[in-house]
C-alpha cells in the first residue's frame, strides 16, 4: 500500500475495530484516530470535554456531533496525520459524515477506502462483556477468547495490571448496539454510492479478519 492513505474502520461496538486499527497503524505506518480513546482520555484528565461525554459514554448513548467533530478537527491538523490516517469510531452518524466530507474537501484529500467489519449482535454481547486490557501496554485480552499465557501477566510487556472499560457491561452495550443500528449503520449506503465501502467479515479469528483488509487494501 502507498504511503498516504485515508481509511475509515467501521464496525459495530466490540466488532474488532480497535484491534484491527492497531495492526495496520503498525503495518502501514499510519496514525490510528479514535474518538472513542480520545473521550476516554479526557475523562480521565477531567477536561471540559472528558466532563460533558462522562455520563453519555457511560449510557451507551453518542456524544454530540460538534464535540466530536471539534475533536476531530483539532486531532487530524497534527503532523503525524500527514501520511494518513485510520479514522475508528468517527463518522458515527451522517452529520458526522458530512463534516468529515467538508473537513477533507478543505485539506484537499480524499479518502481512499471505508472498511466495514461486520459481526452479528448476538455474538457482541460476549465479546464486549469479557474483554479487558493491560494498562501499561494497551493489550487486548478477552476472558474466554485471549486470556494471558500467564494468569495475570501481560504476554507482551510483562505488565501485571489489567483495566476493563466502564462501558463494557451489558447493560450499556445494549444501548450501543442500538445507537450503532439507527445512528450510524445508515452511513454504509451513503459510502457504497461512492465505491468505497468493503465489507469484511468479522465473526472470524482476528488474523483473518486482518489479512482479509489488507488484501483490500
Ligand atoms: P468506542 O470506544 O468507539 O466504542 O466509543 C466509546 C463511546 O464514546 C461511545 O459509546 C460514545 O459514547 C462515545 N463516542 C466515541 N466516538 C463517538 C462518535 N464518533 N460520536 C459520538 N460518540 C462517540
Amino acid at each position: 500500500m502507498p504511503a498516504g492513505k485515508r481509511l475509515i474502520l467501521m464496525g459495530p461496538p466490540g466488532g474488532g475495530k480497535g484491534t484491527q486499527a492497531k495492526r495496520l497503524q503498525e503495518r502501514f505506518g499510519i496514525v490510528q484516530l479514535s474518538t472513542g480513546d480520545m473521550l476516554r482520555a479526557a475523562v480521565i484528565a477531567k477536561t471540559d470535554v472528558g466532563m460533558k461525554a462522562k455520563a453519555i459514554m457511560d449510557a451507551g448513548k453518542l456524544v454530540s456531533d460538534e464535540l466530536i467533530i471539534a475533536m476531530i478537527e483539532q486531532r487530524i491538523d497534527s503532523a503525524d496525520c500527514n501520511n494518513g490516517f485510520i479514522l475508528d469510531g468517527f463518522p458515527r452518524t451522517v452529520p458526522q459524515a458530512k463534516a468529515l466530507d467538508g473537513l477533507l474537501v478543505s485539506k484537499g484529500i480524499a479518502l481512499d477506502k471505508v472498511i466495514e467489519v461486520t459481526v452479528p449482535d448476538a455474538m457482541l454481547i460476549e465479546r464486549i462483556t469479557g474483554r479487558f486490557t493491560c494498562k501499561k501496554c494497551g493489550e487486548g485480552y478477552h476472558d474466554k477468547f485471549k486470556q494471558p499465557g500467564r494468569a495475570g501477566i501481560c504476554d507482551v510487556c510483562s505488565g501485571t495490571e489489567f483495566t476493563r472499560r466502564a462501558d463494557d457491561n451489558e447493560d450499556t452495550v445494549v444501548a450501543r448496539l442500538q445507537a450503532y443500528h439507527a445512528q450510524t449503520a445508515p452511513l454504509m449506503p451513503f459510502y457504497k454510492q461512492r465505491g468505497l465501502l468493503e465489507v469484511i467479515d468479522g465473526n472470524r479469528p482476528m488474523d483473518d479478519v486482518t489479512n482479509d483488509i489488507e488484501r483490500v487494501l
